[in-house]
């Protein structure tokens, strides 16, 4: 009989352990979640308010389409570095569009929007955000090349005209994936300047993406910097 409760009193024992051995994991876990904004980082110098920089040579840029879940992905053949503001330097992984655009500049939504996403070695993620609106000129010169590309299936960009720092403003924040999971893990810079493009444009943008744009979350205080 009293084996048993030797026996009893070890397994209680050996439960507490366990649970003060979960706990400290637990909370060490919760700790390093929620710590991930620490002070002081290694910083960079940089010239003014300059908000990126492109490592592309000779500032040309092909992207060969590729269907990914009923969206099209224009995915670069070379590696394409985009230098930031930030410590870790992005590789250009893809392009796409939305229909209509998902940001709204001054309460106001553009027919459509174009996203270049960049990724770092550590998983976080740069999004550059061109709105496109309907206009007569001058008309974006890679236009034709990119409805050409829906059918041949690769198309060149001018890297420059299409994500040019010096003229047009650029707005910049920390948000997430606009499509699932949602992480949280993105900083965008949306272009304050929209570029502009033909109805024949948009309406095949509308025939491949019709309605692909999620809506406007909360900004819940974040900062927003402009760079002029
Ligand atoms: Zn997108």
């Amino acid at each position: 009989m009293i084996e048993i409760y030797i026996l009893g009193g070890l397994c209680l024992f050996l439960a507490y352990v366990l649970k003060w051995l979960i706990n400290i994991v637990i909370n060490e876990w919760k700790k390093q979640r929620v710590m991930s904004s620490q002070s002081p980082i290694a910083l960079k110098t940089r010239k003014g308010l300059v908000p990126f920089t492109f490592d592309c040579e000779d500032q040309h840029i092909t992207l060969r389409t590729r269907p990914v879940n009923g969206n099209i992905h224009f995915v670069p053949t070379t590696k394409i570095v985009i230098d930031t503001s930030l410590v870790q330097s992005f590789v250009l992984q893809q392009l796409h569009f939305h229909y209509p655009s998902e940001h709204t500049v001054d309460g106001h939504i553009f027919p459509a929007e174009l996203h270049a996403v960049f990724r770092s070695s550590e998983d976080c993620n740069v999004v550059l955000a061109r709105c496109l609106a309907l206009g007569e000129q001058p008309v974006w010169t890679a236009h034709d090349n990119i409805l050409t590309a829906f059918k041949s299936g690769t198309v060149t960009l001018n890297a420059q005209e299409l994500f040019s720092p010096s003229k047009d403003g650029w707005l910049m924040y920390t948000g997430s994936l606009t499509t699932p999971p949602y992480a949280e893990n993105v900083t965008w810079f949306v272009s304050q300047t929209p570029l502009v493009v033909s109805d024949t444009f948009l309406r095949t943008l509308e025939a491949h993406f019709n309605s692909n744009a999620r809506r406007i979350q909360p900004c819940n205080g974040r900062h927003i910097v402009a760079f002029l």
